[in-house]
């Protein structure tokens, strides 16, 4: 019976929706509730979403909550998203105060690939 408890919810997502951040410390990458304001997306100018993904997702998060976070790096104390547009704007539109983000600490150096 534990083994298909474990299976339906998986440790990360069970410690970030009890608030507290769950830290896997072999890879620095931590799962948490960031506030959407509190995420830079330098590239969201470039970059056009698709409208009816967006709505899909909408549905789905409404329906069953985000079922895969996104990815954003933490750099000197602040939050940059590069990927999860989609979800980061059904969020928005859905006025949703926080996203769950799978976070990975990086260099300025990584920091300046990704603006490239
Ligand atoms: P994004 O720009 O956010 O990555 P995509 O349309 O490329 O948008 O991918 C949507 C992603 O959102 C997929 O990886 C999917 O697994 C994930 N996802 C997370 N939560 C949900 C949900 N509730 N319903 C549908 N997809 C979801």
């Amino acid at each position: 019976i534990n083994g298909s408890w474990n299976q339906r919810r998986p440790t990360p997502i069970v410690a970030s929706t009890n608030g507290v951040p769950f830290l896997n410390p072999k890879s620095g990458v931590m799962i948490k509730e960031i506030p959407l304001g509190m995420i830079r997306r330098p590239l969201m100018r470039t970059r056009t979403n698709d409208p009816a993904k967006v709505k899909e997702l909408m549905e789905s998060i409404r329906e069953i909550g985000l079922q895969q976070p996104i990815d954003v790096l933490q750099v000197e104390g602040v939050y940059y998203g590069f990927s999860g547009c989609h979800r980061y704007e059904a969020h928005h539109k859905l006025g949703l105060p926080t996203i769950r983000c799978k976070i990975r600490r990086a260099t300025k150096e990584t920091l300046r690939h990704h603006l490239r």
